[in-house]
């Protein structure tokens, strides 16, 4: 994880490139053999963009999960730290401790995931490790160990002193990096290593009484010692352990996965996932453990397609094995679906696997009804995990394709998009027939009508965005409607009796509940569901405003059918009547999204922050510091913050960050609704 441009792709590429080297080439030093392989790599085009990439260093298997693609997209970080066990923070080594560098980093403390620190870039002009370790401490309130120290810098950066082993290391250009050199540590350094290695065997004694008391006696501690007194300490988030190199000059990155092994979690290494155990209409908290021979219990965290497979479902496992060809159990919506192949994706190829046991990673082709944050278990014990929760899309832009061929690379592209990303929708307004898209946020959309744009070359006429507003009723209301045609042969009839009353709206739920009390069959059972599809049809637009109507719940309570002109058309269409007779009736109000947001700042702007919120209308909930900043959090209205992104950047030089999502709906203030509803013209059903 890292800030935009600080070396994320070059590193992971370099990662890469090492290990699929040692993998499949073993100890090949031959300069060519290292030519061709990159050439090779190249050509296939390094599979980096995998939301998910597997190697191997040293007999351990890594998974390396792409953090997200663009750096304002929190929602992607969230996903991503919802499935690692470690990271690595890269810092540049000029920049330092960046605006997003802080927002991953406090992220990563909320998840509580152990991370390490690569301050790469170490060849550029300007760049100064001991200032970056002293910015993680002052900005980030971190505990950063510093275990290596580079031997020069800029361009005068050739290696690195590792402070455990007390060895000094250079890397061999003509090999690309692939042959580390040893080499004795630079007189000039000797004080300085001597300073940083004491710094470092106390944090390692710190964390062991034995160790502690042996230290202080004067004994030397193995360097076995101090690695297991690390990694414990690493694991419990107590320190951080920092690397340095220049992922672009092939310097340091083998250390940096020498690292990995040595001081981020394995599977084992982590507190069992937590989940919910669902027996019929019972359940019952559970933990799973990474056993391979439990019960399937496995994540899917993200879904792409892929030019070659078609979609590819990423999941974790967290228990059991899952089996190709296997009958699973998506817990999430009671369906089964069958596993097809399972594939590994490494650098440069996909390898189809038989099984995945706990702790691994893998993507899945063939699932069809499973999107990111489902479950996947076994019908004997079925166990829901946490589901990444996904915002409600409360901004919506107008998008008009500008010529027939772009419409038709249009709907294959939102589809596309559409399966990718669950917090993104499209859809078509009622009144104008225009097509909609809506997501979470300005950014959001934005970056999709960019994708429309650049990946898939439709060209488009773009609206501003607006809020998704609701509409809702107040009052409970009993409306009998009756649906009769005559016009020669056969007629249509039907009539229903429906009271309809508000519901409470909580996220995650349905807005929308039916029930039938029909005694005595007034209605013949087959009409009972096309009533409720004709009132759920209806809630699409609302009488207000034309927006989709929320929070209602109907029950049928009577009705009548006619033997020879009643079907399943007609009481659909009674049902749709009935609903849009209520909702005049039922005192109608707009909804406007009210949203959960939380800001980030350093101390110094929690002022201009707050003044901020309270001008937009927001309510300051509470605040409290996390490490070096504060945490403002608060609800505000959707509507008072478009633009907010820019002017946070310009009110606190581009130190603070937010996060916003979807908390609930509210009733719009009166002035705005009658505005909004007088441009539509249903200011008449307005109490
Ligand atoms: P990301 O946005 O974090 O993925 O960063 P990239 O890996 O795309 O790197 C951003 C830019 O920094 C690219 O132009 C890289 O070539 C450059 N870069 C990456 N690592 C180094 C390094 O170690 N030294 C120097 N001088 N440039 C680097």
């Amino acid at each position: 994880m890292a800030h935009i441009d600080a070396g994320k792709t070059t590193t992971t590429e370099r990662i890469l490139f090492y290990t699929g080297l040692t993998h499949k080439l073993g100890e090949v030093h031959d300069g060519t053999a290292i030519m061709d392989w990159m050439v090779q790599e190249q050509e296939r085009g390094i599979t980096i963009t995998s939301a998910a990439t597997t190697c191997f260093w040293k007999d351990t298997k890594i998974n390396i999960i792409d953090t997200p693609g663009h750096v304002d997209f929190t929602v992607e970080v969230e996903r991503s730290l919802r499935v690692l066990d470690g990271a690595i923070a890269i810092f540049c080594a000029v920049g330092g401790v960046e605006p997003q560098t802080e927002t991953v980093w406090h992220q990563a403390e909320k998840y509580h995931v152990p991370r390490m620190a690569f301050v790469n870039k170490m060849d550029r002009t300007g760049a100064d490790f001991l200032t970056v370790v002293k910015q993680m401490k002052d900005r980030l309130g971190a505990n950063p160990v510093v275990m290596q120290l580079p031997i020069g810098a800029e361009d005068q950066f050739t290696g690195v002193v590792d402070l455990v082993r007390g060895k000094a290391y250079t890397y061999d250009m003509a090999t690309m990096g692939v042959t580390v050199e040893e080499i004795p540590i630079p007189d000039e350094m000797a004080d300085q290593v001597e300073e940083y290695r004491l710094a470092l065997i106390e944090a390692a004694a710190e964390q062991d009484e034995s160790l502690l008391e042996r230290y202080l006696n004067e004994e030397t501690l193995s360097e076995e010692e101090i690695i297991t007194s690390l990694r414990k300490a690493t694991l419990e988030n107590l320190i951080q352990p920092v690397f340095c190199g220049a992922a672009f000059r092939n310097k340091g990155i083998q250390q940096l996965l020498d690292a990995v092994v040595d001081y981020l979690p394995s599977p084992l290494d982590v507190p069992p996932a937590e989940g919910t155990l669902k027996k019929g209409r019972n359940e019952e908290a559970v933990t799973v453990e990474a056993d391979p021979d439990g019960p399937l219990v496995a994540f899917c965290f993200k879904v792409m397609t892929d030019p070659f497979v078609g979609q590819l479902n990423y999941v974790r496992v967290y228990g059991g094995t899952l089996n190709s060809g296997q009958q699973v159990l998506n817990v999430n919506n009671g369906k089964k679906e069958r596993v097809g192949r399972i594939l590994r994706m490494h650098a440069n190829k996909r390898e189809d696997v038989d099984a995945c046991v706990a702790g691994n990673i893998v993507a899945l082709v063939g699932m069809k009804q499973t999107v990111t944050g489902d479950s996947l278990g076994e019908a004997r014990h079925p166990v829901q995990l946490t589901t990444i929760e996904f915002p409600i899309p409360v901004i919506a832009i107008a998008i008009e394709p500008k010529t027939k061929d772009d419409e038709q690379k249009m709907d294959a592209a939102l589809q596309r998009l559409r399966a990718e990303d669950p917090t993104f929708n499209v859809n078509t307004d009622e009144e104008s027939g225009q097509l909609l898209i809506s997501g979470m946020g300005e950014l959001h959309l934005d970056i999709i009508c960019d994708r429309l744009r650049r990946e898939f070359k439709v060209n488009a006429n773009i609206g501003k965005p607006q809020v998704a507003y609701r509409e809702a009723i107040t009052q409970p209301v009993s409306q009998k409607t009756r649906h009769s045609r005559q016009s020669g042969g056969k007629g249509q009839f039907a009539e229903v009796a429906v009271s309809f009353e508000p519901m409470p709206i909580v996220p995650g739920e349905e807005t929308f509940a039916f029930e039938s009390k029909v005694k005595g069959g007034a209605i013949p059972k087959q009409y009972i569901e096309p009533v409720r599809k004709g009132i759920e049809r209806g809630m699409g637009a609302g009488v207000l405003a034309g927006y989709p109507v929320v929070g209602l719940k109907a029950t049928l309570t009577d009705g009548l059918a006619h033997e020879v002109d009643s079907s399943e058309l007609a009481f659909e269409i009674a049902g749709s009547l009935c609903l849009r007779e209520a909702l005049t009736k039922g005192a109608p109000i707009l909804l406007e999204p009210i949203m959960d947001l939380e800001v980030v700042t350093p101390e110094e702007y929690l002022g201009a922050v707050t003044a901020d919120l309270n001008a937009r209308g927001g309510q300051i909930s509470g605040s409290d510091s996390r490490g070096m900043v504060q945490v403002v959090r608060g609800d505000v209205p959707l509507r008072a913050m478009f633009g907010y992104a820019t002017d946070l950047r310009s009110r606190t030089q581009g130190r603070a960050t937010f996060t916003m999502q979807f908390k609930t709906y509210a009733p719009c203030p009166q002035k705005l609704m009658r505005e909004i509803v007088d441009r539509f013209g249903g200011s008449r059903f307005l109490k």
